[in-house]
């Protein structure tokens, strides 16, 4: 099925454009770089969403990561259903806070402290004028192709979106803004001057397709950071409680001075999260000299729909899933190559990502190469054909939630089969 299988989101498309710029609320579900226009979902369940039209699809978009146990999984339905009957917010402390930063402070050692805020934008913010009013130092040090939400000074070079669309930053951010903000490759340690208030990285690159770090690569940068005395910073707002239970700090063997989580650890609901020991945590207003609040923060519904997916999210849990997702990335691998194409699908653990190149990406300039092949959006549009819903941007991995049976890795892996060989028949 094709736009024209999608007569509904068609009209809702062109009225949606009417009203909201663009037609959409995130720059990146418009298909800008796919070409067409947007399936409008309706429903979700498990592995899989309806459209408004009727069309059902495979789903590796999985809400860019925020759900990890499928769509509108049973106890995560139910824990909702009884918060929503308590009512939905009240602006004073709930219990539900204080347990889910118990779990996400006992999940990740050494992050005694957490403040909940409601998009990964805010936690990484947050964590840049904690890490400035920490240190007293404004420059802070990020990566090329690392995407650590929109806020002002953190759009330089970033992945996602800000990639997708091609944009070296954004307009209406103040060039002094941006001047802070020293930018260099992913994979390659920079010298870190002594003005420098934190490095901020995504300790596996998740936006622009998938980049692991090097061997060693996070260690090092651990080092310069300690030798310049700048914060490191791990923005796990996708790595966080996907990849395992927890940071991948335990993983690696490195140990950042703050975390920021999203995605996962809210359920779906608007939640995120900074971390760090009491100590910096305390900087924060109403102990310390840094300001941050939120009038939905700690929101009871987010809060509670969190607290039910991590209860599900055992060792086991991320075993299975790692297991679907090799076994997935092999087979697209296979497939796309037998048809003729170059792919490179790099996985780290539960991650997995889609290069149409024949060289792996280790940095940004790697993934504008591979997106540059111009294979991904027919490739795309052949497996949506399908029903089956990759990312629609090449930038971005794919997500596989634990709903994701054998029966659907096999079913993705025939449908990039055919895939592949319609796009290698047109080229
Ligand atoms: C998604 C993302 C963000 C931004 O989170 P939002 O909830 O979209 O504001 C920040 N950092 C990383 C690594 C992300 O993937």
């Amino acid at each position: 099925m094709g736009d024209e299988g999608r007569p509904r989101a068609e009209a809702l498309f062109e009225r949606a454009r009417q009203v909201i710029p663009g037609g959409v609320n995130s720059p990146v579900r418009a298909f800008g770089s796919v070409g067409g226009s947007p399936y409008f979902v309706r429903s979700g369940s498990g592995a899989y969403v309806t459209d408004e039209d009727g069309n059902v699809y495979l789903d590796y978009v999985q809400s860019w990561g925020a759900s990890i146990l499928g769509h509108a999984h049973p106890p995560v339905t139910a824990a909702l259903r009884r918060a929503v009957e308590l009512g939905t917010s009240y602006g004073a402390p709930t219990a539900g806070e204080v347990l889910l930063a118990e779990a996400i402070s006992r999940a990740v050692p050494g992050c005694e402290q957490v403040r909940l805020v409601s998009s990964g934008t805010e936690a990484t913010m947050t964590a840049i004028r904690l890490a400035r009013g920490v240190t007293g130092r404004s420059r802070i040090v990020k990566f090329a192709g690392c995407y650590h939400g929109h806020s002002d000074g953190l759009l330089a070079a970033g992945g996602s979106g800000v990639a997708t669309l091609g944009l070296p930053g954004s307009a209406g951010v103040p060039p002094a803004l941006v001047a802070e903000a020293l930018v260099g490759p992913y994979n390659a340690v920079p010298e870190i001057g002594e003005d420098v208030a934190c490095v901020i990285v995504e300790p596996v690159a998740a936006n622009m397709g998938l980049v692991p770090p090097a061997e060693g690569y996070l260690g090092r940068l651990r080092a310069e950071c300690d030798r310049a005395g700048a914060l490191l910073v791990f923005d796990e707002v996708i790595t966080g409680f996907r990849v395992t239970r927890g940071s991948i700090a335990g993983l690696v063997g490195v140990q950042p001075d703050i975390w920021t989580f999203g995605k996962v650890i809210g359920g779906g609901l608007p939640l995120a999260a900074l971390g760090s020991s009491r100590e910096i945590m305390e900087h924060l207003a109403p102990t310390g000299p840094v300001y941050q609040a939120g009038t939905l923060s700690g929101n009871p519904l987010a809060t509670a729909a969190g607290l039910a997916v991590l209860d599900e999210l055992d060792g086991a849990a991320y075993d299975r899933l790692a297991a679907t997702v090799a076994c997935l990335a092999e087979g697209l691998r296979a497939a796309v190559e037998s048809a003729g194409l170059p792919v490179q699908v790099p996985v780290y653990r539960t991650l997995f990502g889609l290069f149409f190149t024949d060289s792996p990406v280790t940095d940004y300039e790697g993934a504008q190469r591979a997106a540059q092949s111009g294979i991904y959006a027919p490739f795309f549009q052949a497996m949506l054909r399908r029903g089956i819903a990759l990312a629609p941007s090449p930038y971005e991995v794919a997500f596989c939630s634990m709903a994701h049976s054998e029966r659907d890795v096999e079913r993705t892996v025939a449908a990039a089969g055919e895939a592949a060989a319609e796009v290698t028949a047109q080229r």
